[in-house]
């Protein structure tokens, strides 16, 4: 016990470099002194109180190390002046050690009741004081230091504890935002993309709505494009804010360009209270733009007070930034789709316009294209026609109505002549507030109305007409984006209708080549009766005139016999004149009668093995004088080579007679006639045998007009009265039946005839070809 006393005598004032203090109170001022001149001894700062309400003042300002505390005092005793200083906290943790002569138990019972550490017996022992104040003393230095500690721990688990939930929350932070740019970067659709965030910042923070607002195009709204909030209550999207609402912290984000934290939603001017969305405590709105380019903002609402710090503006803010990249990315992305969606809906509308001219159709088509590229409910192209427009083609209309035609009375106000005045698009945002529009009772309301005109050389001529059921659903873009396909439409439009235009010429054309071929086939049957009624004419004078032909030709001959007439040479001219005339008259009713029988086909042909030399040589004999008065010469050349030929001698001889006759009618004196012989050999085994005789002259000469009508009965190219008489001379008349004759009994021998001539000319004489060509065997 001693060794442990000492031990602790010897440590005194432990940690400290200054001398601690003792307050001792006592009523006896001699007790007093010799205490604290003994302990002054020991090294302490000594403090006295006579009383216990003086140690009470004492204590509180002076804050001693140790008090020892005499028991019976005047005024409050140390018990009482213990139960106090225990009371008050400046002087609670004071350690009190009773000093008292009593040595009941119950004393020291109380005495430590009341709050003391220990106590000393009177008389006292002052090395047994100093031992024990030194204990005590010591043992405060020790609970001090604790308690110190304690503090110091307390306070690094709380800072840990703070970075730690720092830590935590950046983590997330970073988490959300490294969720947030994948989405960006994957995600390129403008709504989805935009969805998806909203609901990632919502979920994972734990707010209680986020949104993100977006500035229409004319920047005059700001409509509320996405969201997230907890619990089943939505705001409507699209719902739309003004951007000059002053109370509306969007609003005057978007305006400034820099974020705006409600903290007192109660009392906040800018803030913009949403039934909906009553339990707000705070709001935080955040730009959303790209240098300085506002594009709408990022709005946090929390249910919390205070619940943004400055790390969460931070952090919110650098999302806003990612979210107003992927924001421009999506909308580059989706006006680069538009434009190639245009390229090609304008292309295809092109390809069709090239390949189709039916108007309707091709309005149809317009209309179908449109449709992928400015989305609307019903469409129509419209027409003018006087005072109305009417449709020619419709797109989304109700089942029923699809073939229904639509036509509008154009009237003042019209929405129509609104375009015709501007030639440019008109857009309505809610058609039952304008006055200009006529409603069909059959169509249910669609609100917004977009019109495009079609202009063709500077005239509007129609409309390409949209409508959606949404007020305000068209936008300016919408309407340049139909102008492009309005103006393909005009140009496919004035096509269709000169196409339309030249269907109708055709039509009407086709109209009259009926009609006229009705009138050509009643004048053709009229004609063939006429030439029916030529035939029966020719046939019936024919047989007349045959009668008195063989009479004048029986009596010349009788004439002819009678001697007293036939001596007298001046009865001879006139004898044979008669005689001639009746032969050359003959002549002429037996080609007449030839005429009737091809015509009537009753030419009879009696095929016998015959040589064109010989016929030729025979008609040769026969114009042997005629060609010597007309100093012309006839040459043949080839006929020798010909082979013999199965045909009627008689009327092949009529077809050389006639040809040759012809030839040297049309053809000059001194004129030259070859009949040229030639054999056909075809390389075809299958053909048939053929020749073909070529009589050619040096004469007048033919038109091409006249190379097929010669050969039709009567037909002659000259004026029939200039013909002069004579079988023989030059352009001498016939009647017109020759080639006609030559042509029945060629097609009858199954062969060719026709004419080949530079054309008519009685200076250079071209002359003719005739060409024959027979089979070899008939
Ligand atoms: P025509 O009795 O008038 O000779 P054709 O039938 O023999 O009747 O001939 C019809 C017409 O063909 C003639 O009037 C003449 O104009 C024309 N023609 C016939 N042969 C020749 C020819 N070799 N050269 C020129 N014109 C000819």
């Amino acid at each position: 016990m001693e060794l442990k006393t000492d031990y602790l005598i010897s440590t005194p004032a432990i940690d400290s470099t200054e001398p601690q203090s003792i307050l001792i109170v006592d009523d006896n001022p001699r007790n007093l002194g010799v205490l604290s001149n003994y302990l002054k001894g020991s090294g302490y700062r000594i403090l006295v109180a006579r009383s216990g309400e003086s140690a009470l003042r004492k204590a509180k300002y002076v804050s001693p190390d140790i008090i020892l505390l005499d028991v019976i005092m005047n005024g409050i005793d140390g018990f009482e002046t213990c139960r106090q200083l225990k009371m008050d906290e400046r002087t609670q943790d004071i350690p009190i050690i009773f000093m008292t002569a009593l040595s009941s138990p119950e004393d020291k019972v109380r005495g430590f009741q009341v709050g003391a550490v220990d106590y000393i017996t009177k008389p006292l022992q002052y090395q047994e004081v100093v031992a024990r104040v030194n204990t005590h003393l010591h043992l405060r230095t020790l609970h001090e230091n604790l308690k110190n500690q304690n503090e110091q721990l307390q306070k690094t688990t709380d800072d840990l504890m703070q970075a730690n939930e720092h830590l935590s929350k950046q983590a997330l932070q970073t988490q959300i935002s490294s969720q947030v740019a994948r989405q960006i970067t994957s995600i390129l659709d403008l709504d989805d993309l935009l969805q998806n965030v909203v609901k990632l910042i919502q979920q994972q923070f734990g707010y209680y709505f986020v949104g993100v607002w977006l500035l229409d195009t004319p920047k005059q709204q700001i409509i509320l494009t996405a969201q997230a909030v907890t619990g089943k209550r939505q705001l409507d999207l699209n719902y739309a804010i003004p951007v000059d609402r002053s109370d509306s912290a969007v609003a005057w984000v978007c305006e400034t360009g820099t974020h705006y934290l409600v903290n007192d939603v109660e009392n906040d001017s800018k803030y913009f209270a949403v039934d909906l969305l009553v339990d707000t405590k705070t709001e935080l709105v955040l730009p959303l733009q790209i240098s300085e380019n506002a594009m709408g903002a990022l709005d946090i609402l929390s249910l919390e007070e205070d619940a943004f710090d400055d790390t969460d503006l931070v952090v919110l803010q650098t999302l806003a930034d990612q979210i107003s990249i992927a924001i421009r990315n999506a909308q580059l992305y989706k006006a680069e789709q538009r434009r190639r969606q245009l390229a090609e809906s304008l292309e295809h509308t092109g390809r069709v316009l090239s390949s189709n001219l039916n108007l309707h159709l091709l309005s149809e088509r317009i209309l179908q294209e449109l449709a992928g590229v400015v989305p609307y409910e019903r469409g129509a192209v419209l027409l003018r026609r006087g005072d109305e427009v009417y449709s020619i083609a419709k797109y989304g209309y109700p089942a029923g109505e699809e073939k229904r035609q639509i036509h509008v009375h154009i009237s003042d106000g019209d929405v129509f002549l609104r375009m015709v005045e501007t030639e440019r698009p008109v857009l309505i945002d809610d058609v039952l507030a304008d006055p200009g529009w006529q409603q069909m009772a059959w169509l249910p309301v669609n609100h917004s109305w977009l019109g495009v005109p079609l202009i063709t050389k500077n005239k509007v001529i129609g409309m390409i007409s949209l409508t959606r059921l949404d007020i305000a659903a068209f936008s300016e873009e919408d309407a340049t984006l139909v102008l492009a396909f309005s103006s393909q439409a005009a140009i496919a439009l004035e096509n269709a209708d000169l196409y339309d235009q030249i269907n109708q010429l055709n039509a009407e054309l086709e109209q009259k080549v009926v009609q006229r071929t009705q009138e050509l086939n009643k004048a053709n049957q009229l004609l063939e009766r006429l030439d029916r009624t030529k035939t029966d004419f020719i046939n019936v004078t024919s047989h007349e005139l045959r009668t008195p032909l063989s009479i004048i030709q029986g009596y010349s001959q009788i004439l002819q016999n009678i001697p007293a007439i036939v001596d007298d040479p001046s009865n001879e001219e006139l004898i044979v004149g008669i005689s001639e005339g009746a032969e050359r008259l003959q002549q002429i009713v037996n080609t007449m009668l030839d005429v009737v029988r091809i015509e009537t086909q009753a030419l009879e042909i009696h095929v016998k093995q015959i040589t064109i030399t010989d016929i030729i040589e025979l008609v040769r004999m026969k114009f042997m004088t005629a060609l010597q008065e007309r100093q012309l010469t006839l040459t043949t050349s080839g006929l020798e080579k010909l082979p013999a030929v199965f045909a009627d001698p008689d009327l092949l001889f009529k077809v050389f007679n006639n040809l040759i006759v012809n030839a040297i009618k049309y053809t000059p004196d001194r004129g030259k006639i070859s009949v040229i012989g030639q054999q056909i050999t075809s390389s075809d085994s299958d053909e048939e045998e053929k020749i073909k005789i070529t009589i050619r002259d040096t004469g007048i000469g033919l038109n091409p007009e006249h190379h097929i009508l010669i050969f039709k009965k009567f037909y002659q190219t000259g004026k029939v009265a200039f013909h002069s008489t004579g079988e023989t001379k030059f352009k001498g008349g016939g009647p017109g039946l020759g080639l006609a004759i030559v042509k029945g009994i060629v097609l009858a021998h199954r062969g060719q005839v026709w004419v080949e001539s530079a054309g008519y000319n009685e200076e250079t004489y071209p002359g003719s070809r005739f060409q024959v060509v027979l089979p070899v065997n008939n």
